[in-house]
């Protein structure tokens, strides 16, 4: 009789009177003894109790786990089905059992005093991905896999968790018409109305359509998400080497998209520009939202009177590396909660066009509104570019031009 076998004979004469397979008398125990399947680690505890005695033999019809395991093979097959519609390096496959299974196994080991059991799920799970192994061609994967087979056990129904996938990159954005990401409609939400003309939304277009449907299609996904490092005003462009972004496909059927041909497609609308496409994790969503990136801007501005180029230059230069109290502007605070906020200006360069109209190019730190920190926007913006010049300033266009930002070079 083998060791571990003799350690838990005395353990093992109750759950083996209970009308248990082979199998699941095997889980009991299922942490002892290497190399065997359940099967017959139950085969070999009938068997010592045999010859010590004691006759129990394994039930037609299991009391614990009603005989699922001999649908195993017809479980691997659906789920094969399933997994070969969609593309994957991996799988891991899931299931799930009927509670009631799970509460009596749970009952069995507390009665028994079982502790080196192993869950059916668990062995489920293992011998169901053996079955599948050979039928996908693909790996194993458990800590992240691409997709998962999970198999309702009660219904035989698989149904596929598929990982999205993440392409990460930079835009440009060259209309002051189209915003970054999809914007309902206000009216209906995006159901459709009159107002919307039925789109549901406010917007024929954004940055984020125009790649994503494109990804969409090409990768067979259901939804796409964009995930952009900050966001610039829809009457602001985003111009230089653009503002960093991910895009998130949901349920891909297709994983490795070729990306130059996505950045082929998606550039040749002249609404918006796409670079630097590549692979991204998940991961990357979570470090661009967390970014506060430095911005550089460039912004025309009207002045009320006329202005004097030395005057000019010289209130731009005395904006370095100044602190500013930004109370949330007038425009947003139907939406913000009303705070101060402390700002940098980092610099200010400013460029005569005419004789109430100069370009101020300047940078500033992640999150300080530009307009009001040149116009005051009423005292909220404290010291601002029109406080300082002694003569009330508008930004009529502002573009973003830098984004002060380096990806690494690779997920
Ligand atoms: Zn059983
Ligand atoms: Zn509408």
């Amino acid at each position: 009789m083998e060791e571990w076998i003799k350690g838990i004979l005395d353990k093992a004469r109750g759950p083996a009177e209970r009308g248990l397979c082979d199998r699941c008398l095997g889980r009991m125990f299922g942490k002892l003894g290497t190399g065997m399947t359940n099967d017959v680690r139950g085969k070999k505890i009938r068997e010592a109790l045999s010859e010590a005695g004691k006759t129990a033999p394994a039930s037609e019809t299991c009391s614990l786990c009603e005989n699922v395991f001999d649908m195993m093979n017809r479980f691997a097959a659906s789920a094969a089905e399933k997994i070969r519609c969609v593309e994957s390096d991996d799988f891991l496959v899931g299931s799930r059992v009927e509670p009631e299974i799970s509460d009596r196994e749970k009952s069995l080991w507390e009665e028994y005093g079982l502790d080196n059991a192993e869950a059916i799920k668990t062995e489920l799970n293992r011998e169901i991905g053996k079955l599948v192994l050979p039928l996908v061609n693909r790996r194993v994967e458990f800590k992240n896999p691409q997709i998962v087979a999970c198999i309702d056990t009660r219904f035989a129904d698989v149904v596929l968790d598929i990982a999205p996938i993440f392409i990460s990159g930079r835009y440009t954005k060259n209309s002051r018409e189209i915003p970054q990401t999809i914007w309902p409609c206000r009216s209906c939400k995006g159901r459709g109305c009159e107002r919307c003309g039925g789109t549901g939304k406010m917007y024929r277009t954004s940055v984020q359509e125009i790649i994503g449907d494109i990804a969409l299609e090409m990768s067979g996904g259901e939804e796409h998400f964009f995930h952009g490092m900050g966001r610039e005003d829809i009457d602001a462009r985003m111009l230089g080497d653009g503002r960093p972004f991910v895009l998130e496909i949901s349920r891909p059927k297709i994983r490795n998209i070729d990306l130059e041909e996505l950045g082929r497609r998606a550039n040749i609308s002249d609404l918006a520009g796409y670079a630097r496409l590549q692979p991204a994790a998940r991961e990357t969503v979570q470090r661009y939202k967390c970014a506060d990136p430095d911005k550089t801007y460039k912004a025309r501005v009207r002045v009320d009177g006329k202005v004097n180029k030395a005057r000019l230059n010289e209130v731009a230069l005395s904006f370095k590396n100044v602190c500013i109290d930004q109370r949330t502007p007038h425009r947003v605070e139907h939406r913000r909660a009303d705070l101060v906020r402390k700002r940098e200006i980092r610099w200010v360069e400013a460029e005569i066009i005419g004789d109430d109209v100069f370009d101020l190019t300047l940078n500033a730190e992640s999150g300080t509104y530009i307009k009001e920190f040149v116009s005051g926007d009423g005292g909220r913006t404290n010291p601002s570019f029109s406080g300082v010049l002694g003569a009330q300033c508008a930004v009529e266009t502002l573009d973003v031009t830098a984004i002060n930002y380096q990806e690494p070079m690779r997920d």
